[in-house]
């Protein structure tokens, strides 16, 4: 039997899954309070090319309305997501206790 993924040449944008956390995740628990950075969105420049969303390890990252949004109850800050943004929408701040 072959593989579905073989079996399809080609997917439409609404064939992809989105917003993995938002919306009947996978992940059960929030972080356990051990990230000392975090992503920070500027919406300004953000232009929605979800690269954030298809490289962010944890899948907490969501593109609504043209605009990157992050669930900070699970990103566990590990910085990806502002390496991997070419407008440089995504800072890397200090968490606030
Ligand atoms: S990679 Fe950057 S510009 Fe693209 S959707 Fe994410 S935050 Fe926005
Ligand atoms: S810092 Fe890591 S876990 Fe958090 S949103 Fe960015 S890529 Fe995802």
């Amino acid at each position: 039997m072959k593989p579905y993924v073989r079996e399809k040449k080609s997917f439409t944008q609404s064939e992809i899954p989105q917003s993995t956390c938002f919306e009947g995740g996978y992940l059960v628990s929030v972080n356990s309070g051990w990230r000392s950075i975090r992503p920070e969105i500027d919406t300004n420049k953000c232009v929605g090319c979800e690269q954030c969303y298809l490289y962010c390890p944890d899948g907490v990252i969501s593109v609504k309305e043209g605009k990157a949004q992050i669930d900070y109850d699970f990103c566990k800050g590990c910085g990806i997501c502002s390496k991997i943004c070419r407008p440089g929408a995504i800072r890397m701040e200090a968490e606030h206790k």
